[in-house]
Order: C-alpha cells, then structure tokens, then sequence
C-alpha cells in the first residue's frame, strides 16, 4: 500500500516544529533532518498524480530536485499551484461570468527545492577540516531561520484546501508491438505539435504530430534494415519487438527473401585491445 505523504509530511513537519521549540541549539540538526522528509513527502505526494507517466526506471530517484525536474519535463506546470474554480457558460465556449472558486493549491515547487533541500542536508554532517578552517563551525542562527522558513512554505502546501491538481490533454493508443499491446499514453502540452513517447511497459518508441484541431497522429520508430537483395533500394522498416531471429521478410521490389538471424563476426581487433572481456567458446 502506498502511504500518505501528505499525512508523513505533516508529522515531520510537526516535529520540527517541537525540535525548533526546545530550545536546545544541538536539537536544530533534527528540525533540518525532519523538514527534508518532510519536502521528500509533499514532492513524493505530487509524483504519485503523475505515475501512469512516469517511466519504471525513473522509480529509483529519490532526490526530490530530479523527481520534481521529472515531473515538469511531463507537464511544465507541474510545481506551480493554481485555483479551482467552477461556473455555468452562458454561451457554450466563453468563459462564465461568475465562477465560484474551490480553493487555491500551494506546491513546494522546483525553485523552493533548490533553494532549501541541500543547504538543510550540509547541516546534517560533521563539517569537514577544510570547511572549519575556511568558515569555521555551521551557523545555527542562520539554520534556525531557515527552518522557520521552510516550515512556513510547508505549511501552505499542506494546508490548500484542494492539491495534486493536474488536469492535461492526453492522447493514447494500443501499443503496436504484437507482443505488448498495452495502453500507451502521452500527454499533449498546449501548442505543442511534435512529440515523442514511449510505451511504459516494453519501451517502443513513437513520434506524434498533433494537427491544428488537436488530432495526434502517432508513428512508431521503426528500425530500418536494407534489403540484402542485388542493387535493391527497398529498406524495411520493421517493428523493433520484430527483430528477432527466424523472423522472415520477403521483398516486394525484388522479390528476395530472407530471414533474420544472429551472426557471428570476427572480433580480432578489439579482442586484443580487450582482452578481459574474452568468452571462451567449447571445443
Ligand atoms: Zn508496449
Ligand atoms: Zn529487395
């Protein structure tokens, strides 16, 4: 089960808060440690809204300035808040005159990350001889204040009364590779006409073209492989879940026909230049 970030952000937020107010300056390094859980949290908690786009591979950042950089390369509004507001159109199309308001969202966005993360983390171990001797012992104060800082931000994200807004135009489609077939789906920012995706489940890749009425024309990469025919021109353009040994092709233009196969090629070269990378083979 996935846990409530929102809700572990709010008690590292909360006991940064009690570090702050005992008093006791060996304390603070506590508050800094709680508040980057904290910021972890809330940037964790607007990852999940966007997980359907986020490849597997990139599960494994952890660091919230690359998640947060993840999730603006998808939409560039992802760490701005923004208000959600309703209202009737009188005419289909023109905004309503009167729109009643849900609430504004306050995010911990990419340039707060920046600013605060790692200088909270330089707190959190022994400075080194060559930091004492150039800037002498970590300025409490100045950590204190920050804190204070921070927490208000925190406070804000986690007190807007609706969050995780993200609302985008999507296109999708039946991934083409025959052994996949699942649901690939892509994003499409505002007056953005050429894209490219990629199927989260076996990575084939896909050109899209968006047309002024915001129709998507998606085009799988396909690998290009000429035909070994005799002074034949054709290039076949094969699916790369294709491309696999006993696959067979017959060429229109000269009517050749092969099959795909691995080979095997002499390798003299770089087998001296390497000689660790060797595999014997059996007599
Ligand atoms: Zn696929
Ligand atoms: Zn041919």
């Amino acid at each position: 089960m996935t846990p409530s970030f929102r809700h572990l952000a709010r008690e590292s937020v909360d006991r940064a808060r009690a570090e702050l107010a005992s008093g006791d300056r060996a304390r603070l390094k506590f508050a800094a440690l709680e508040l980057r859980m904290a910021i972890e949290s809330v940037t964790y908690e607007r990852a999940q809204s966007y997980r359907d786009e986020i490849p597997q591979a990139e599960y494994r950042t952890w660091q919230p300035k690359k998640v947060m950089q993840l999730l603006v390369d998808i939409e560039p509004r992802a760490d701005k808040g923004g208000i959600i507001a309703y209202g009737i159109e009188e005419v289909p199309g023109v905004a309503a005159k009167e729109m009643t308001s849900l609430g504004a969202e306050q995010v911990f966005g990419l340039r707060a990350i920046k600013a605060h993360y790692d200088a909270l983390g330089s707190y959190l171990h022994m400075p080194t001889l060559k930091q004492l001797e150039d800037v002498g012992q970590p300025d409490l104060a100045k950590l204190h204040d920050r804190c204070l800082t921070i927490i208000g931000l925190l406070d804000g994200v986690l007190s807007s009364p609706v969050f995780n807004i993200n609302f985008g135009s999507f296109s999708s489609i039946e991934c083409m590779n025959p052994d996949c077939r699942k649901t690939v789906r892509r994003r499409i920012p505002t007056g953005q006409s050429a894209l490219s995706a990629a199927c989260l489940d076996c990575g084939m890749d896909y050109k899209l073209s968006v047309d002024a009425d915001g129709q998507c024309v998606w085009r799988p990469v396909l690998e290009e492989v000429p035909c070994p025919g005799p002074s034949c021109e054709v290039v076949f353009k094969i699916l790369p879940g294709e491309l696999k040994a006993g696959r067979r092709l017959v060429c229109h233009a000269c009517g050749g026909r092969f099959q795909i196969g691995l080979a095997l090629f002499s390798d003299e070269a770089s087998a001296v230049a390497d000689p660790a990378t060797q595999v014997q083979g059996t007599p």
